[in-house]
């Protein structure tokens, strides 16, 4: 008899109608003679919810009752859920991220799972109980609620699956897998069968949401057998897969998008050693996470320097910006909101040479003025105006045709 994970996010805990039907889900897979543990989210929009309670308090709310607060969303779920099963005569039980002792770090609102204790789990299974465990909280050393980031309910799972060695950890959600890109900007974007974990590391953290990075890194170390699938239909969705398991030849897997940063610039800074330093120390000393950094070739003993930050620190880092350029006598600041990031992802770019090129004809004949690049070994990343991130995604999804299978279905 083997063993499953499953996690339901969101969408497919949104009702009492959607959860009775998760319900007959697990029983079915019980009849199949699987052992079923359960990861539920918060139903749809309630972690939102909860978030917009907490800021009309206090503008500012983060930290450790934010957690308490947040965590609520997700005890619903399991106590419906274990309710709906006792109604078909399944017998279930309910845990908190606390009670199967989901031992977390201690920083609030985005925690890291350290441990987990499975013994309760395990002796639940052995008792033939489906165990559904709440998502995205966990407790740390003090016994504080933690909470693991939005998105966070995918990595208990992950986590869940690891500790218990199960066959598979599946992730239902309410798209039928992981596409080229999301389905909800290019309409003709292909479902993958399968992507690297790799390729989806790099798609999660450059901010396809579909699974929540952390949960990717864990299911590539501890080699669990991940996959994205419909809460809604019957089908196998994508496997997230070693790189010897990929049977298709693509060039690029996908394409990610992330509307979420803002872009500061400092200029006319003298052009002397030291001086990254000088203005990303600060920056980090504030805690501030920078992402993409372009520093100009300098003319007349000064430079440009640009560099982005995610948009909920940007008027912080102003700040921290503003006065480092007082200090080191630099001509002005700048800064902007309105910028996306699109990034082509695909472990075919290693051996490829040409991918930037087509990538960057590509927005030319649209006439996207790119702002900003970086590369890595298997992405390219460009920073756009937010007015062509639709534009630019699309643009690039056809100009990879990605809505195509690739040629050449040899496995590597
Ligand atoms: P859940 O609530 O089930 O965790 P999420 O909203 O977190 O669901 O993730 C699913 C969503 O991710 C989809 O509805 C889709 O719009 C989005 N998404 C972004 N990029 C992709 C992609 N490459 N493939 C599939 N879905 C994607
Ligand atoms: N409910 C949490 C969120 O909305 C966690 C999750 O759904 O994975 O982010
Ligand atoms: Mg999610």
């Amino acid at each position: 008899m083997s063993l499953l994970v499953l996690k339901f996010g969101g969408t497919s805990v949104g009702s009492p109608d959607r959860i009775a039907r998760v319900a007959d889900r697990v029983l079915r897979l019980r009849g199949e003679g699987h052992s079923v543990v359960v990861v539920v989210s918060a139903m749809s929009g309630e972690t939102d919810r909860l978030l917009t309670l907490a800021r009309e308090i206090q503008p500012r709310s983060e930290g450790r009752e934010l957690d308490v607060l947040l965590s609520t969303g997700e005890q619903v779920t399991i106590a419906l859920l274990s309710m709906a099963l006792e109604a078909r005569g399944c017998p279930a039980r309910s845990y908190t991220g606390g009670q199967v002792r989901i031992l977390t770090d201690s920083v609030h609102n985005k925690a890291r799972i350290r441990s987990i204790d499975a013994a309760r789990v395990r002796e639940d299974l052995e008792g033939g109980r489906v165990v559904v465990v709440a998502g995205f909280q966990g407790v740390d050393e003090a016994g504080s609620i933690t909470t693991l980031g939005r998105g966070g309910s995918d990595t208990t799972a992950v986590a869940l699956a690891a500790a218990l060695t199960a066959a598979e950890c599946r992730i239902y959600t309410d798209v039928d897998g992981v596409y080229t890109t999301d389905p909800r900007v290019a309409k003709n974007a292909r479902r993958l069968e399968r992507i690297t974990f790799e390729e989806m590391l790099e798609m999660a953290s450059l901010g396809s949401k579909v699974l929540q990075i952390r949960a990717v890194e864990f299911a590539g170390k501890y080699n669990v057998p991940l996959r994205v699938l419909s809460s809604f239909e019957e089908d196998p969705g994508t496997l997230i897969t070693t790189e010897e398991g990929r049977m298709e030849q693509a060039l690029v897997a996908g394409i990610a998008f992330n509307q979420n940063e803002a872009q500061l610039t400092i200029q006319g800074v003298p052009d002397q050693p030291g001086i990254a330093y000088g203005i990303l120390g600060p920056i980090a000393d504030a805690h501030i996470e920078v992402d993409m950094i372009v520093q100009n070739i300098g003319g007349d003993q000064t430079t440009d320097f640009t560099f982005t930050v995610n948009r909920n620190d940007f008027e912080k880092a102003m700040e921290v910006l503003q006065r480092v350029a007082d200090e080191l006598g630099a001509r002005s600041v700048s800064g902007d909101t309105r910028i996306a990031k699109i990034s082509v992802v695909g472990v075919g770019m290693r051996s490829h040479a040409g991918i930037a090129s087509r990538m960057f004809k590509a927005l030319a004949r649209e006439s996207i003025n790119i702002r900003m690049i970086s590369t890595s070994e298997i992405k390219i990343s460009v920073v756009v105006d937010e007015r062509y991130l639709e534009l630019g995604v699309r643009t690039l999804h056809d100009a990879f045709e990605l809505d195509q299978e690739p040629a050449g279905q040899s496995p590597s």
